[in-house]
C-alpha cells in the first residue's frame, strides 16, 4: 500500500504519517526529513538544497524523484510506503505514477488533510520556537503557504483526474481524532491491521 499525505505545510502530514506508518509497520517516508538529515551531514545534495529550503522555495524536481526512486527500491519498502512530502508537483507525480507502474505496485491512496490557513500559520510559528525548524520562519513559511497553492495543489487535480482514489481527512481536531479518521479512511483498525 502506497499512502500518500497531502496538504499545506503545518497540516500535521508529518505527525500523522508516522502514526500511521508506526500502525501500518510501513515506513515512513518524508522528503523533509530526508533533505534535512542531508543538510545536517553536510553532504553535496544538502548544500545545494540549504539555501532553497530555508527561503521555502522547493528544490528541483529531478533531485528529489531520484531520491524517492532510490528509497523506493530498498527493501522494506516492497510492500509499501508511507510518502509525506512527495510528490509537491505535477511532474513528481508523474515520475511517481511511472515508478509504480514499473514496479508493479498499485497506484497510491491519497490522503488529504484540510486545516484552516490562520490555524497552521499559528502552529507552524510555534513550532519554530520548538525545534528551530530553518524554514519556519513567518516569511518562509508565507513563502511555503504560496508555493504550495501554485506548484503543488494542481498535484491534486492530477490524481482528481486519473481516478486515484482521494480521501479528503479535516485535520482541524485533536491529533488522535485526527489520527482515528485517517486509520478509518483506510480501513486499518486502530491496531493497524486491516479490517475486512
Ligand atoms: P512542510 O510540509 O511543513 O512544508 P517538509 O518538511 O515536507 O515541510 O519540507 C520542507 C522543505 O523541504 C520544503 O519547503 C522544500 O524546500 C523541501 N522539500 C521537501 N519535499 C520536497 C519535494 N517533494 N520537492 C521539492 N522540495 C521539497
Amino acid at each position: 500500500m502506497i499512502v500518500i499525505f497531502f496538504g499545506a505545510p503545518g497540516v500535521g502530514k508529518g505527525t500523522q504519517a508516522s502514526r500511521v506508518a508506526a500502525r501500518s509497520g510501513l515506513p515512513h517516508v518524508s522528503t523533509g526529513d530526508m533533505l534535512r538529515a542531508e543538510v545536517e551531514r553536510g553532504t553535496t545534495l544538502g548544500k545545494e538544497a540549504e539555501p532553497i529550503m530555508r527561503s521555502g522555495e522547493l528544490v528541483p524536481d529531478d533531485l528529489l524523484v531520484r531520491m524517492i526512486e532510490s528509497r523506493l527500491g530498498e527493501p522494506d519498502a516492497a510492500s509499501g510506503v508511507i510518502l509525506d512530502g512527495f510528490p509537491r508537483t505535477r511532474p513528481q507525480a508523474e515520475a511517481l505514477d511511472a515508478m509504480l507502474e514499473r514496479t508493479g505496485r498499485g497506484a497510491g491512496i491519497v490522503l488529504v488533510l484540510e486545516v484552516p490557513d490562520d490555524v497552521i500559520r499559528e502552529r507552524v510559528l510555534n513550532r519554530a520556537k520548538l525545534e528551530g525548524r530553518l524554514d519556519d520562519t513567518p516569511e518562509a513559511f508565507a513563502e511555503r503557504l504560496r508555493v504550495y497553492r501554485e506548484k503543488t495543489a494542481p498535484v491534486l487535480d492530477h490524481y482528481r483526474s486519473t481516478g486515484a482514489r482521494v480521501e479528503v481527512i479535516d485535520g482541524d481536531a485533536e491529533m488522535d481524532v485526527v489520527t482515528a479518521r485517517i486509520l478509518a479512511a483506510l480501513g486499518l483498525g486502530d491496531n493497524g491491521k486491516e479490517v475486512a
